[in-house]
């Protein structure tokens, strides 16, 4: 696959809008769509040589497919990774992750405030066919380490979690992986490669629901796992071809166009939560306000480090409240009052996004496993978007000022 000509050491703001295959023989401008499932063969002896493996050379969508290619190759170069494979969605590149890298009788460590369907997939899933998963506290890299046994292959993380924007160290957890001939994944949905690139730190993959800011318009479902040429080509893709998790070339043209405009969607985006964030700590009615880019955050200073200075999309808050029946009424009572945010558990979009995750993301797991995990009946999330902030503060301060004491 001839991939467009660049000069190297080019800025992620040019790779994320220059990346791609090479133009068909018309020259089109923006990168076409293969919409197709099989591919037309130049002969009988080429058709052989390719489905032997001996030549380059595109036949089935499911085997590969040129849209898809550019798509993996403008991911790969935002991620610093030599190679990515895409995926029907987030959780199909977990699965393709775990299918790739575990055996029956193999042992998992993985962070306990991760995604939920995360949690779902190995301790249901995976457990079916003999995969052991020890949870561990996100940010406490002693936990990470005790947590080790003889035949522990992988370390999952996801930095910052969802809804309590928890930071982990991925230096630290990359050297305790390997310490112990384990690799690590990392989950980098919240932050995006325009912040983060978890390979730097030592990630052995890293993970991607593209449906998320990689997207940035809540349009299509999207994966991947960034990684290694060898990995993808020894690993992943014998898996894909035949398992079929693979990403749609609609899907994956949408993905590639939202590429485009990640890094300023990125920047204002954080911006905007940022001084959303710093307005919120100074509201009455607010008791705590969880997010990254604030100095009070308890892993501020690694956050900075390690996403470019900035906080990310995502904060958290917690209304004032008496008691948790009260708080849960309060919660609700500041969610209905907005009249421009979304109330929906999705985040990744360009529009604000509100939720309250104790009876959503988080409504499967106990009051006291909720309580552990800090996700406590007054708090509210925030995925923020695009709109003018001064919008996003008076449609928070509608309910927050009328909340009864
Ligand atoms: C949404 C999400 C996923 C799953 O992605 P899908 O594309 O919905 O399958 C995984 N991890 C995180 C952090 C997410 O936010």
């Amino acid at each position: 696959m001839t991939e467009r000509k660049l000069p190297p050491d080019l800025h992620r703001d040019t790779l994320a809008l220059r990346t791609a295959i090479a133009p068909s023989q018309y020259g089109e401008h923006s990168e076409t769509m293969y919409l197709t499932s099989s591919f037309v063969q130049p002969d009988a002896a080429t058709a052989a040589r390719r489905f032997a493996q001996e030549e380059e050379g595109y036949m089935y969508t499911r085997v590969g497919n040129p849209t898809v290619t550019s798509m993996e190759m403008r991911l790969a170069a935002l991620e610093g990774t030599e190679a990515a494979i895409a995926t029907s969605s987030g959780m199909a590149a977990i699965l393709l992750l775990g299918m790739g890298l575990l055996r029956a009788g193999d042992h998992v460590v993985c962070s306990q405030s991760v995604f939920g369907s995360t949690i779902r997939l190995f301790s249901g899933e995976f457990a079916k066919f003999g995969i052991e998963t020890t949870y561990v506290p996100q940010s406490d890299v002693a936990a990470w380490a005790a947590a080790l046994r003889p035949n522990t292959k992988l370390l999952f993380a996801e930095t910052p979690t969802n809804p309590l924007t928890d930071v982990c160290d991925i230096q630290a957890l990359a050297d305790v992986a390997h310490g112990a001939g384990a690799k690590l994944a990392v989950d980098n949905c919240f932050c995006s490669p325009a912040l983060q690139q978890p390979v730097r730190f030592g990630a052995d993959y890293v993970i991607h629901s593209g449906t998320k800011y990689l997207d940035g318009q809540g349009r299509v479902m999207a994966g991947a796992i960034c990684c290694s040429q060898k990995d993808v080509e020894q690993i992943f893709l014998p898996i894909t071809r035949t398992a079929g998790m693979v990403l749609s070339p609609f899907n994956a043209w949408v993905v590639l166009k939202g590429m485009e405009t990640l890094s300023v969607r990125m920047d204002a985006q954080c911006a905007n939560a940022l001084a959303l964030a710093t307005w919120l700590q100074g509201q009455p009615q607010v008791a705590r306000v969880h997010y990254p880019g604030l100095a009070s955050h308890p892993q501020h200073a690694l956050a900075m480090r390690q996403q470019s200075g900035r906080g990310g999309p995502v904060l958290a808050f917690e209304v004032k409240n008496a008691d948790a029946v009260s708080a849960r009424a309060n919660a609700f009572h500041v969610i209905d009052s907005t009249r421009v945010c979304s109330i929906t558990t999705n985040l990744g979009d360009t529009k604000t996004t509100i939720c309250h995750p104790a009876s959503t993301s988080h409504a499967r797991i106990t009051e006291a496993q909720r309580q552990a995990a800090g996700v406590v009946q007054g708090l509210i999330r925030v995925a923020v978007g695009l709109e003018h902030i001064d919008d996003l503060k008076a449609d928070l301060l509608r309910g927050l000022n009328s909340l009864k004491a």
